[in-house]
Formats: C-alpha cells, sequence, structure tokens
C-alpha cells in the first residue's frame, strides 16, 4: 500500500516513540519485540482504509468514511432528560468517554452508475473544528484507496450544505474534484449561498460562510446546476425532500434493475436516541419541528417497505434496515460481503 503523506508522519511518530521504549525499528517501521519489556508484538494501530462497495442492481455504491464526529449526547439531543439520553446511550452500547464524549461516524457515498460518478456528501475536508477527531477529513484518501481517483468524479450531490457534508469538496480555494459539476436543491442553495444571513443567528451566519466558501470555486467556474427536490436528477436517482434539518435537506432514492437504496444524510444523527425516540431532535437542526416531522414521516414508511438505506452518520458503513418494533425503530446493519 501506498504510504500517504499522513500515514508517513505517523509512522515518524510512531518511529520516535518506538526509540524511546527502546525498541529497534526495521526499514518497513515495524519495531522488533522486546519481550523484557512486556511488548511481545508490535502492533499497527491503522485501520485499513475505510471504504466499502456493494452492488445495487447495475450500479456500483462506495461507502467512505470520513472521520468522526464528537458530541456529548445530554447537550446535543432535545426532548428528554440527560438520564434517559444516557441510559439509551448504554442500551445501545454507544462508545463514550468517562466524561460522555460520544462519536458519530461521518459517511459519504460514492455511485457509480455507468454513465456518472457521482459522489452524494464528502465529509469535511480541510475545516477544523473541536467536534472532528481529524484534522484532515479523509474521503479523498480512500476514494483513491477504493479505486477512483477525484478527476473521475462527475457529479457532486450533497443532501445540505452543513460543513461535514460539502467541505470535501473544496481545498485552499481550489476545486478537490476538478471535473465535476455541483448539483444543489433550489431551498439549499438559496438560504445557505444566495440570501442575506445578517439576521440569522451567528451560528447559521458561519456555517453559511463555510458553505460558501466550499462552493466558491465551482461558481467560479460555472459549474453549479440547481435541482427541485422531488424530480429524478439523474436516471435512477430521484430527489426526496426532507426539509427541517435544513431549509433544503435533501434524501436520494437510488433504483436499479429493481434494487434500491435510500440516501437519507441527516435524517437523524444518533441512532440510539433518535430511533427509539424520533421526537428526539437535536441543536443542529434548523427547524426542529420540521425535522421531527421528517423523521415521523419517513422512518415507517422505509422500514414497512423494508427499504434499503444508508444514512451519513449511521455507524460506518451506513447501510442496513429498519424494523418497527412497537413505536419504536431498530437498525439492523448489512452483513459484511468479501465479494459484490
Ligand atoms: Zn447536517
Amino acid at each position: 500500500m501506498e504510504v500517504s503523506r499522513r500515514n508517513f508522519v505517523k509512522m515518524l511518530s510512531m518511529a520516535t516513540l518506538g526509540v524511546a521504549a527502546g525498541n529497534v525499528l526495521t526499514v518497513n517501521g515495524r519495531a522488533e519485540a522486546n519481550e523484557s519489556k512486556g511488548d511481545k508484538y508490535i502492533v499497527n494501530h491503522e485501520q485499513v482504509p475505510a471504504y466499502y462497495h456493494f452492488k445495487l442492481g447495475k450500479m456500483e455504491i462506495t461507502t467512505l468514511c470520513d472521520g468522526m464526529g464528537i458530541f456529548t449526547p445530554e447537550m446535543c439531543l432535545t426532548n428528554l432528560t440527560a438520564k434517559e439520553i444516557n441510559n439509551l446511550a448504554d442500551r445501545d452500547y454507544m462508545p463514550r468517554t468517562a466524561k460522555g464524549i460520544a462519536t458519530v461516524a461521518i459517511n459519504a457515498f460514492l455511485i457509480n452508475t455507468g454513465n456518472h460518478l457521482i459522489l452524494v456528501d464528502s465529509g469535511k475536508g480541510a475545516v477544523d473544528g473541536e467536534i472532528f477527531t481529524e484534522k484532515h477529513g479523509l474521503v479523498t484518501e480512500f476514494l483513491k484507496a477504493s479505486g477512483y481517483e477525484p478527476e473521475d468524479v462527475d457529479v457532486l450531490l450533497p443532501t445540505h450544505l452543513h460543513a461535514d457534508h460539502i467541505c470535501g469538496i473544496e481545498e485552499n480555494g481550489q476545486c478537490i474534484f476538478p471535473n465535476a459539476t455541483l448539483y444543489l436543491a433550489n431551498q439549499e442553495k438559496a438560504y445557505w449561498l444566495d440570501s442575506d444571513m445578517s439576521s440569522q443567528p451567528q451560528e447559521a451566519q458561519i456555517a453559511a460562510q463555510i458553505a460558501r466558501t466550499a462552493a466558491k470555486p465551482y461558481i467560479a467556474a460555472n459549474r453549479v446546476k440547481t435541482f427541485e427536490p422531488g424530480e429524478e436528477v439523474f436516471a435512477g436517482i430521484k430527489s426526496v425532500p426532507l426539509f427541517g434539518h435544513t431549509p433544503g435537506h435533501t434524501g436520494y432514492m437510488v433504483s436499479s434493475e429493481g434494487k434500491s437504496l435510500f440516501i437519507w444524510g441527516d435524517l437523524l444523527h444518533v441512532k440510539a436516541v433518535q430511533l427509539p425516540h424520533p421526537e428526539v431532535g437535536i441543536i443542529f437542526d434548523s427547524d426542529t419541528a420540521e425535522a421531527r416531522k421528517r423523521r415521523a414521516e419517513m422512518l415507517p414508511k422505509l422500514a414497512e417497505k423494508k427499504q434499503l438505506v444508508c444514512g451519513a452518520h449511521l455507524p460506518f458503513p451506513g447501510i442496513g434496515y429498519l424494523e418497527k418494533q412497537g413505536k419504536n425503530y431498530h437498525f439492523h446493519p448489512i452483513e459484511y460481503q468479501l465479494y459484490h
């Protein structure tokens, strides 16, 4: 495997640690075991590149992991007490630190239709912040590892314009996907890119500035198009309005040869809490009441249809099925397949 710059820097720092611990380093970065000090086995602590391919009819879908978001559930979620939220998190074995900090996956989805290579969401890119585990988002690195190049992507189709979904398309004023056109829902573009934000809350103004920076080189290159949610944006890719989380938040129903996948973006963020309690909102929702209505409408339909779903913040690779259990829902992740 090619050693990326990031991995190389990490290897260098591991090398320093290895020397400090009295180990002898070999050329490939592995230390020789020093049994007398209790480190018989030298472990590579990095995971494999996080992408997952699967077939959907004639299409190929590739889930890409961007890293993780960090949050404190009881500070971000509404409608329940801290105790209730933590009980639900415990019941779902949600990983949390001793201080109650939880992680949530950030996923993006690549669709190879045969005619187009479409990237739905793009991770956080170079935007930094305390709410992310990674200094730089991993979508592009894992897209390359999965066998594609950024130049191959001809369509960018974000679910909405929050930083963890859009900022992976741009860096230092340049398009990361130089041959791609950015397709945006009319309402999402109108709110985040075109409206006067001066009367909006400060967080929204900052978020709009971040979205405008990400879109800027595509606008400059005249490569931004809009669509009306509800329309088929490309053959087999129908947009579905999920307004509430943001004014133009949009899901995509992807269909090929009788198979389908519903990409829901941020219909929910914390499955441990929002599936048993779809009424629970999150502070990142532009309109909590509308976002709650969308969950109340969509979850029963998706469960009843036994619809294959995927979400930007479901545990990587973020694909599975919903089952209705009384008033609540449960997520069944798909089983890993070696080949498709
Ligand atoms: Zn969002």
